[in-house]
Order: C-alpha cells, then structure tokens, then sequence
C-alpha cells in the first residue's frame, strides 16, 4: 500500500507541479503586463489632467485673439487724444496706463476697470495711430475678458512687436513698477514671437521659471497674432506651475517618481532634492544635467519613440532597472515621464504567482491527504483485516472470523467488501463441515471402541463354557499377584480338574461330556461371589481367583464349589462315587512366590494329592 501511495504521490506531484509551474510562469507574465498596462493608462490619465490648465490656456488665448481681431476690423475708432485719456507720460520718460485704472474706475468708454497696467518702454515712440489702436483695444478686452480668465492663472497680458505691454493682474501693479528703460520687445520670451525669430508663428511656450515675486513656479504660454502679414499682438497667459510641480512629487505610484522634460532635453522638473522645497531644477539643458543616467534617459526614450511618445510610452531601462512611461502634455509638449521600477513589477508579479504556487503546494497536500486517506479506509486497513482473518484460518480458528471475533470489512461497497464476504461465508462453510466431520469422526471413534471393547471381552471368554478362558486367567493372575506383592490385599487360588473324565467321555459320548463341562462351570459360577471369577484353564480344568472376604474363610468358599458339582447329581455309575465330581487343590497367594507360575505349581500339586486321595475333595495349604 505504501509502495502504491507513494506512485500515486509521485504522480500528483508530476501533474500538479507542472500545472502549478505552468500558472506560475502565465500568472508571472499576465501580471507584469497587466500591470505595465495599468501603469500606462494611469500616466495617460494623469497628463491628460496636468494638461488640463495648458488647454485651458489655450482656449483663452485664442478667444482672446479672436475677439481682439474683432475689435480691431470694427469701425471703432481710436485718437490721439482718447489714447492719451488713458495713458501718460511719467516724469522718467515711460508711458504708463494711469492709476486709476489699476485701483479700480469708470472709464470714458463705458468701461470698469480695474487691476489693468500697461507699459511703454521710454525709448518706444507712441506717435503710431496702429500702436495706440492696439494699446487701447488690448485694455479694453483686457478688462473685459481678463476677470473671467484669470480664474486658474497668474495674469493674462498682451505684448507687441513695440516695447510694450498691458496686464491685467488685480493685486500686482506690474506696469506701474517697471523700470522706465526696460526693452520688453528684446526680452528672450517676447522676442521669440517676433516674425523673425518665429517665421512659423507657433505659439510659445516658456520654459518653466521661478518668479521669485509671486513665489511660484510659473510658465508663460503666448500666441502670436498677425493680420496680413502683419504682426499685432501677442495675448499672453502667466500659468502657475506649483500645483502640477507639488502633484508631480506627490502623485507617484509607490517606489516611483516622476520627472518632466522638454521635448529637446530641456530637463524642466525633477524631484532631485527631497531636502529643498525646490525640488525640482527648473530649466536645465542636457550640457548642464550632471547626471549621465539622467541624459541618458532623455536618450533613450528620444530613440524609442522618436521623439514623440505620443498619449503613452512604455521604454523599459535597464540601466536603471526600470520602466519609463511617458505621456505628452498638451500644449508645451513636454514629456511627462514616471520611472517606475522594474523591481516592484516582479516582486508584484511573483507575489500573485507565488500565491498560485502555495495553493499549488496545498492542493498537492490535500490531494495526498485524501488518496492517503482513500486508500488507508478502502484498501490498507481491510486488506490488513482479511489478512488477519486468514491466519485466523490458517490457524484453524474458523470460528473466531464466523462469529466476527476477527472483524473482516464486509459492508465495503467495492472488490474488498466483496472478497471479505465471500471470504466471511467460504470460512462460516469451512467451520460447519470441520464440525460435521468432528462429530461423525467421534461417533465412528466410539462404535470402533466399543466394538474394541466387545472384540476384548470376545477374546477373553471360553466359547464353549461361557467362562473367561486361559488368557483371560493368566492376565487377572498376574495382576492380583502384582498387587499382594505391593500389599494391596491378598488372593486364593483354587485348580479343579473333573475327575474320571476320559470314562465319562468313554461312556457316554463326547458331547454329552461337553454338556456336563458347561453344568459343572455354570454351577461354579453360581457359587461363588460377584468379585470372585472362574475360569477355563484348559480342557475340563478350570481355575478360581478369591479375594477373600470378610469372616468366609476361602476353604469354605472351595468345598461350597465342590458340594455345589455334587448338588448337580449327574449320574456316574461308573466312578468311584456315582455321579460326576470334582478334585481341587487351594493355595494362598504369598510374597515369597518368585511369580505366579509358582501358585499355580502349587495350587497344581494340591489337586494331584486330593486326586490321590480318592478324588471329590479339596486339599489346600502354603508351601
Ligand atoms: P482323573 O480322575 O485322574 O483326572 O482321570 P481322568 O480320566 O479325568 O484323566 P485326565 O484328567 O487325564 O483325562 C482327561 C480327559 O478329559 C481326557 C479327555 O477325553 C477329557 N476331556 C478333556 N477336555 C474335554 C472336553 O472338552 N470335552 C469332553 N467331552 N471331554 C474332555
Ligand atoms: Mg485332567
Ligand atoms: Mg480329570
């Protein structure tokens, strides 16, 4: 049994292992995948919300450029002397929005304005009806649109081509603060929407900075507006950044992180200094990055993608063990990456497959448990039963397997149910015939022995007188011998010869002679005691064995035997005294005998003195 568990054990193991290593390996890839993709729609998710203010952004600016344009074709006519109604010239030689109409006022034109400023550098001439045009315009939609716009931004503003700028930002009086001989129009960011530097007019995108006024970091988005040809305004918007760059550290997956970079290696943000509250770098080129693993990420996801990753990059990095997800930001384009490490994908991936291996392992040990179990109850145990029950039988103890002594697993509904019921049944037959057999051997022992029995009594009789004969005298002889010579009582022995026999026969015929043997030993036996026995000793001699009795003297009993022959009165003419008589000699058994031959010489000698001295009598004495 234990050879065929363990086959079946080795087998489970086989199947279930190799099912088990199959899962684990599918589980192992699904799970990294699924994972890897998780990671991918989490990033998609989370540019689409950090793009949400650049759209927004976006959509102002263009609504803004939209309604400017509107203005600007329109019959509405702007003067000298309107412009000046608005603006002045300071003591430093710069032309500024008045006052008033940044702390808050009813204009002319039927407007409310308030936190507008706007700027004039002192070497910019104003003479130009188009410039004035365009200030005034821009002021008015600025104290139109700005208070609905600014909502999630910094500001919304206007620069031109010209060295000049309107802003609206309650609380900030930019243009009323700014140096006189500050050249806006040379300003890297403005400057980069002049026709020359963006022949393509595409829309800028700064790069991110750290405007130590607000203590925020901050981006600026402008769109260039031309009208044929013509380079107009550019509507600006001042994005803050803090919210994204506090999100960018603190929405990680766990054990990741994520950084931003500009499209052409500008590294824009990267959680570099946990210890600073500017944990990110702002603006650094690929040249200036100290981090070979860093440029080389830049790389790396530039050859993988192309340079456009598009809604979602997955780039797996070994250098640093890691998985790069990228997804573009809408507006600036930068790519917002998550360095999530490879490490927590496997450890994942193997936790849920290890949980596959361990109920692999559990199911492996209950399925022994129940073919142990299956097997010890169906087959080990009952078989050790029928097995204990044939050494029963083997032993002969039937009976102890018939009455379920020795239990044997009858109710069992299978091939060992069945075997032990035969067995039951074949073992119940076996018992019952061993006890048939048992009893006619015992009665056929005993009718053998009592026919023994009889065969001995045959064996130890006289056929003709009915007495026990020689054989029968010469076993009880030596026994009583054996037992005076032990001093267990003593014993008398009486020879008898019928006198004048051969006459008799002679006379009267042998038959007759035969028949007057059988009077005379019936008539002894009459005589003498139920304990006392006659016997044939050969011919027409016959023997007694006395015990003697109680005040009887055995001379008594012996002359009783003779007187009984004469009581016969069968008729004798011919002898001595007229009818048939008898001689005897008696002698007591001694110790001094060598043997019983010698009482019989004895007892022998006796009878021929009492023949001598005329027959029909008895003579005893010892020797
Ligand atoms: P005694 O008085 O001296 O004994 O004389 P006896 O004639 O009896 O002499 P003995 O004892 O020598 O003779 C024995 C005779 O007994 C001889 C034989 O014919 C006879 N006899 C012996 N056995 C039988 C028997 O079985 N049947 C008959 N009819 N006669 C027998
Ligand atoms: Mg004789
Ligand atoms: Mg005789």
């Amino acid at each position: 049994m234990r050879s065929v568990l363990v086959r079946i054990v080795l087998a489970a193991a086989l199947v279930v292992g190799g099912l088990t290593a199959l899962a684990y390996s599918f589980i192992r890839n699904e799970t990294q995948s699924r994972m890897l993709d998780n990671l991918g729609d989490w990033i998609v998710e989370r540019a689409h919300n950090d793009s949400v203010i650049f759209e927004l952004a976006q959509e102002n600016l263009a609504r803004f450029s939209e309604e400017f344009l509107r203005l600007y074709t329109s019959e509405v006519m702007v003067d000298d002397e309107s412009f000046w109604s608005y603006y002045q010239r300071g003591g430093d030689g710069a032309v500024r929005l008045r006052r008033e109409f940044f702390d808050g006022t009813y204009a002319e034109d039927g407007l409310y304005y308030s936190g507008v400023t706007s700027f004039i550098g002192n070497n910019q001439s104003v003479e130009d009806p188009d410039l004035q045009r365009r200030l005034v315009l821009s002021i008015r939609l600025l104290a139109q649109l700005g208070p609905a716009m600014i909502n999630r931004f910094e500001n919304v503003h206007v620069s031109y081509p010209e060295n000049a700028i309107a802003i609206y930002a309650p609380g900030t009086p930019w243009g009323l603060e700014a140096e006189p001989d500050l050249p806006m129009n040379e300003l890297g960011v403005i400057r980069s929407m002049q026709r020359s530097e963006n022949p393509e007019r595409v829309p800028g995108w700064s790069g991110l900075y750290f405007d130590a006024t607000a203590q925020e970091w901050a981006l600026t988005y402008q769109l260039p507006l031309d009208l044929d040809g013509r380079h107009l305004i550019n509507p600006s918007h001042d994005i803050s950044l803090t919210d994204l760059m506090e999100r960018l550290v603190a929405d990680t997956p766990e054990g990741a992180y994520n950084l931003i970079f500009r499209p052409d290696g500008y590294l824009i943000a990267h959680p570099a200094e946990p210890a600073s509250d500017r944990r990110w770098v702002g603006q650094m080129s690929l040249e200036t990055i100290d981090d070979p693993l860093l440029v080389d990420l830049y790389h790396r996801i530039n050859e993988a993608t192309g340079g456009r990753p598009g809604e979602r990059a997955l780039v797996h990095y070994p250098e640093m063990d890691a998985w790069l997800a990228v997804s573009e930001l809408t507006g600036p384009q930068w790519w917002f990456i998550s360095v999530y490490p490879d490490a927590l994908l496997r450890q994942a991936a193997n936790q849920a497959a290890t949980a596959v291996l361990i109920s692999g392992l559990l199911l492996l040990a209950l399925l022994i448990a129940i073919i142990a179990y299956i097997i010890q109850r169906d087959a080990a145990r009952p078989l050790a039963q029928l097995s204990r029950a044939a050494e029963s039988v083997a032993n002969g103890d039937y009976d102890a397997v018939a009455v379920g002594r020795i239990s044997l697993p009858r109710g069992l509904r299978n091939e060992v149910g069945l075997l032990a019921r035969t067995f039951h049944g074949m073992t119940i037959n076996i018992r019952d015939a061993q006890s048939t057999l048992e009893k006619v051997v015992a009665e056929r022992t005993e009718a053998l022995e009592s026919a023994n029995q009889s065969l001995r009594e045959l064996s130890l009789l006289d056929g003709l007188l009915g007495i026990h004969n020689r054989r029968a005298f010469d076993r009880d002889l030596k026994s009583v011998f054996e037992q005076s010579r032990r001093g267990l009582g003593e014993f008398y022995l009486m020879m008898i010869d019928v006198d004048e026999f051969k006459l008799f026969n002679d006379t009267y015929g042998h038959a007759h002679g035969d028949e007057v043997l059988k009077q005379i030993a019936a008539s002894i036996a009459g005589s003498i005691r139920s304990d006392d026995r006659v016997y044939r000793y050969g011919g027409e001699e016959l023997a007694v064995l006395f015990n003697p009795h109680g005040s009887e003297a055995p001379e008594q009993a012996a002359q009783r035997v003779l007187a009984g022959v004469v009581r016969l009165d069968i008729p004798f003419p011919e002898s001595a005294h007229g009818r048939v008589t008898i001689s005897a000699g008696l002698s007591r058994g001694h110790t001094d005998c060598l043997g019983p031959d010698e009482i019989v010489t004895e007892a022998d000698s006796h009878l021929y003195a009492a023949k001598r001295a005329g027959r029909n009598r008895l003579i005893s004495g010892q020797i």
